[in-house]
């Protein structure tokens, strides 16, 4: 069975955007609620939920749990992370390259092994305001990177 690299992994989880993934991609039931879109929690079936474009994450408020590109297709599609990530995978903008992100993989991965692709079976761990600015940066980083 094929691995995927770290930075594969890493264009699954942030070159994908989350919204597109949820309504277009998975089609997950959605309603409009004060203005904005809620998808449906595919843990709780609850509308408590947003999603971030900053750090290209899905929250449930109810769950307290954040979940990626990849734990989504996971949640929704009830697949183990392999099948998961080879779906999001046929979904990539063709234009991507993997070279100019190296660097940010590296010194993701290396410095919060969080950040590292997690099963969505392990017990969903409250989210800390630390990972969520991590992420940010990040996500800053990547764009920096790219102009
Ligand atoms: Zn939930």
């Amino acid at each position: 069975m094929k691995r995927f690299s770290k930075e594969e992994l890493f264009i699954l989880r942030n070159k994908i955007e989350i919204n597109k993934l949820i309504h277009e991609i998975l089609k997950v039931p959605s309603k409009v609620s004060n203005g904005c879109i809620r998808f449906r929690c595919p843990a709780c079936f609850n509308y408590n939920t947003s999603t971030k474009s900053d750090t290209n994450l899905a929250r449930c408020f109810l769950c307290e749990m954040n979940l990626n590109t990849i734990e989504m297709v996971m949640a929704v599609k009830k697949t183990d992370f392999y099948p998961s990530a080879q779906f999001l995978q046929s979904y990539l903008p063709s234009n991507i390259s993997y070279n100019h992100v190296n660097s940010i993989v590296e010194k993701e991965t290396n410095s919060n092994p969080k950040f590292q692709a997690s099963s969505y079976k392990q017990k969903p761990k409250k989210p800390s305001r630390i990972d969520f600015i991590c992420n940010l940066v990040y996500t800053r980083l990547f764009e920096m990177k790219k102009k």
